[in-house]
This record gives structure tokens, sequence and C-alpha cells, in this order.
């Protein structure tokens, strides 16, 4: 089988990139090992994540479907009584912000609307699961050997361009030598326990600040926090995260961990929770900050978590594999016509938009963690209209970064300036971000996929 282009991966990222390769007139194969619907974690949107499925037209489809409105976030701090709110925002051509609406998705549903939309636009899905790259005698990717789900046969489909959309699985990353070595990102030492749980209380609607679909978070201490996510009028997700060492310590089966945390974690967490009944079984994720550098190569990207997670607190892991998957559609037409062809690495300067971006994500992360009372200041008074930029995943330089909320950040972090002249070209990104500015990680560790390291962590469970 041949194709001009090779998903691999049909989450969000893939089936966005997939829709947007199909208005630049190119109908990809995507590869996916799983059935849909299937559970996945992610579920909360930002408002540029929104705007993605506005630009894709699929709006309606989100409302026609009653995926809650979300408004903006709401975090409370150590104590009940001091909270901030961050409202969802769009900026309209002329730059100015606009108050918007966003969803929270229940993803196995949303996931599969997705996929069915990209094979409704052209897109051929194809029910297996990549194996191997296959390389050219350049060193550049080919394709990739599939295991088919129906024959378990090995079929071969061969690509000009590959896209990684494998998420967390890291794919390509994981097979060695194709892109540049996977290394631990910043939060790796965290662990995240969810499910979902029913007759909630939750705000009381009337303004956007209390409307009842929002996302509220429950700061406990540094690491240590809770999610609440509606995703429809009954069900409600919600977890916690928490540094692996502490849910060591504990020495309780995930369930019973999870369930205390509910309680304990902070009253306001808890006073949501009268009662505590769970619709989905109890998930883990630890280990789930890694970075792979040379991400973009001769015949192949990767795009989202396929290269880069820091960590969910904001929720921005799908506005960026969804935008990653909107920008690169035009790149990759560009390349199908012969641009770049000639270069080491055709998708350089992708690459580089793409890991700025990432960048400021990051630096904002860090100073919430690192300096949370001028963060929270930051947003209440001094920076307000950048933060909601920065919250609602305005983050490239086309959208004015970096702002001076994020300057600010930068000093506070002592990171201003070096950053800016390690950009000077792409091929002095080199250093992971995340091991530069923590320098207890100067010995920088490759990890292995985060599925093998789940289950060295936890034993066979
Ligand atoms: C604890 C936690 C909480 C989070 N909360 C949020 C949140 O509230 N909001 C948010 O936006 N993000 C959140 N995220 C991040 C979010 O889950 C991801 O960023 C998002 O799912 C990435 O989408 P994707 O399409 O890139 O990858 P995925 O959604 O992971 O999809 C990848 C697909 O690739 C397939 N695949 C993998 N390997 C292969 C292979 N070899 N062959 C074929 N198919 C393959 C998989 O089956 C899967 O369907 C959270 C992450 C964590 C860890």
């Amino acid at each position: 089988m041949k194709t001009d282009v090779l998903i691999v991966g049909g989450g969000p990222g893939g089936a966005a990139a997939a829709m947007f390769l199909a208005r630049e007139g190119i109908k990809p194969v995507i590869v996916e090992a799983e059935t849909f619907p299937r559970y996945h974690i992610g579920e909360s949107m930002t408002g540029a994540g929104g705007k993605v499925l506005r630009d894709l037209g699929l709006a309606e489809e989100m409302y026609r479907r009653k995926y809650p409105t979300k408004q903006g976030v709401k975090v409370y701090g150590q104590s009940t009584a001091g909270s901030w709110f961050v409202p969802v925002t769009g900026r309209d051509e002329n730059w100015n912000i606009f108050e918007w609406d966003t969803w929270q998705v229940r993803r196995s549903d949303f996931d599969k609307m997705m996929l069915d939309e990209a094979v409704s636009r052209g897109a051929t899905l194809v029910h297996g699961t990549a194996v191997k790259p296959l390389l050219k005698g350049d060193g550049s990717v080919g394709g990739a050997q599939v295991r088919m789900a129906d024959s378990d046969k090995v079929q071969e489909i061969e690509s000009e361009v590959l896209l990684d959309c494998s998420g967390q699985a890291t794919w390509l990353a994981n097979r060695g030598g194709v892109t540049g070595p996977k290394y631990l990102g910043a939060y790796d030492k965290q662990i995240a326990i969810f499910s979902q749980v029913v007759d909630t209380i939750r705000d009381n609607g009337g303004t956007r600040e209390t409307n009842k679909d929002n996302a509220v978070i429950f700061y406990q201490k540094k690491f240590h926090w809770g999610w609440f996510i509606p995703l429809d009028d009954q069900v409600v997700s919600v977890g916690i995260v928490c540094p692996s060492a502490y849910f060591l310590e504990k020495k309780e089966s995930i369930r019973d961990f999870y369930i205390r945390e509910l309680r304990e974690l902070h009253p306001e967490l808890s006073r949501r929770i009268p009662e505590i009944k769970l619709v989905e079984d109890v998930h883990v994720i630890p280990n789930y900050s890694y970075q792979v550098n040379g991400f973009c190569g001769k015949g192949f990207i990767c795009i989202g978590d396929a290269h880069r997670f820091i960590d969910p607190i904001f929720s921005f892991g799908l506005t960026v594999t969804m935008r990653e998957g909107q920008f690169v559609a035009p790149i990759v037409r560009a390349y199908l016509g012969g641009a770049n062809r000639d270069k080491a690495n055709p998708f350089a300067e992708h690459q580089l938009f793409c890991e700025t971006g990432i960048d400021v994500l990051e630096d904002v992360l860090d100073s919430f963690w690192e300096h949370p009372l001028s963060f929270a200041h930051c947003v209440y008074s001094r920076y307000t209209e950048y933060m909601t930029d920065m919250f609602a995943g305005r983050i490239y330089g086309h959208e004015r970064q970096p702002t001076p909320a994020l300057h600010s950040f930068r000093k506070l972090l002592k990171r201003e300036g070096e950053r800016e002249r390690s950009y000077e070209t792409a091929d002095q990104y080199s250093i992971p971000i995340g091991s530069r500015y923590h320098p207890e990680r100067a010995a920088i560790w490759e990890v292995n996929s985060p599925v093998e390291t789940t289950e060295k962590w936890l034993g066979p469970r």
C-alpha cells in the first residue's frame, strides 16, 4: 500500500491532522491500534482548542452532542477562602479579546466523533498497530510496517510523510535512531490517579465564573493537586496528582489511595463529592513528563504527546496536539509539492515553531509551581489579559508571544536571555528545556515508553 501521508494514531491529534490535510486536498491513511470508542484521559479544552474545532466546522456538532460548555477554570488555593478564576477567551482579527466558550469532552465519544469525521472527509482508516518505521537508503522515513488487527499479518504502508500521532506511546521515538533521544521531563516523578464520579455538587450557574460546567482545580501543596471536570449533567472526571514518592509511602491500593484522597486532598473537593460513587475504573498514569529532541526529520513529523508532554494541570494537551495537526497541513502540502526536499531536516522551521510554543507552556507551568503567589498576582491584577492568552493556549510566536507576563516569569525563573540565544538557529536547539533549567537533571536520562515505566513502577496489576 502507498500513500502520500501516513498517520500513526487516530486520537484527536491524528484525526485533526487528517481533517486539515483533507482541506489541502491530501487524503491520508490513519493507522489506529485500538477500536473506538475507548477510554482516554484528557477531557478539558482551552479556548484555542475549541477554536480548532470551530475551524474544522465542528462547533454545531459539539453543541448538538451537548458536551459541557466550559467558560473558565477556577483554582482553589490551600484554603477554600482563596480562589482565582481564568475565563475562556478568544481573540478577533484585530487582537481584541472576547469571552468565549470551549468544551469538556468524554474522550471515548469525542475521539470516535473526530476519527469518524476524518474518515468521512477522505481519510482511510486501517485497523492495526504500527510496529516499525520503513527506512530508506538515506535514512529518511518512508512509511511503516503495520500489524493488521484482523489477520495479525504485517503489511508495509509506504509514505512520503509519516505523522507520528501516537500520543504517550511515543512510537517513533521509542523505535530508536529516527528521532533524537527522548528525555525525562521536569514532572516525571509525578503520578496521576483518576476516575469518574456521580452525584456531585456543582457550582450553581448564573455567571460565567459559577457556570456548573467549568473545570475546577484544587491546589493542596506543591505538586499535589486535584481536578474536577464535568463530562455531562451527571458524571464528573476527578483526578488526583501527586509526587510518586507520596503515593508509595501510603502503601495503599490505587483505589484506596484515590478514595482517601477525594476525602482529604482539599475541603472544597470533598464538599463537592458528599458520597463517593464511582462509575469508571480507577486509572493511573505515572511518569508522564518527557520531551523528544529532533522530532521532525526527513519523511516524518511527530505531533502532540508523540514528542512532548509537560504537566496536565492547565489542560493544554488537546490544544497542542490539535493545533500542531492544523499547523502541519500546509507544510506537508508544500513538501509534497517539492519544498525543502533537499534539506537535512525539511521540517526544521516547524519543529522550532512548535518547540518555542511549548516552551511558553513550560515557563507558565514552572512559574505556577515555583512561584504560586506571584503567579496568582499576575492572573488577578498584573497581567490579566496576557494570562488569559496563555491559559487559552495562545502560545505561539504569531500570537504575540513572548508577552510581558512571560518575560516576567522568565525573570523569576532566571531564564531571561538564555532562551532567546539558544534559538538563533534551529540546529542549536538541541538541549531539552526541562533539563536545561533543572540543574539536578544535568545528567540527562533517556527513558522508555510510559507503558513500560508503569509496569516497572507498580508491578503487575
Ligand atoms: C493525567 C493526565 C490528565 C490530562 N488532562 C488533560 C486535560 O484535561 N485536557 C487536555 O487537553 N489534555 C489533558 N491531558 C493530555 C491529553 O491526554 C493528551 O495531550 C491528548 O490525549 C493527546 O492526544 P493525541 O491525539 O496526541 O494522542 P492520544 O489521544 O493518546 O492518541 C494516540 C492514539 O494513537 C494510538 N496508537 C499508539 N501507538 C500506536 C501504534 N503503534 N499503532 C497504531 N496506533 C497507535 C493509540 O491507540 C491512540 O488512540 C492529560 C494527560 C494526563 C497524563
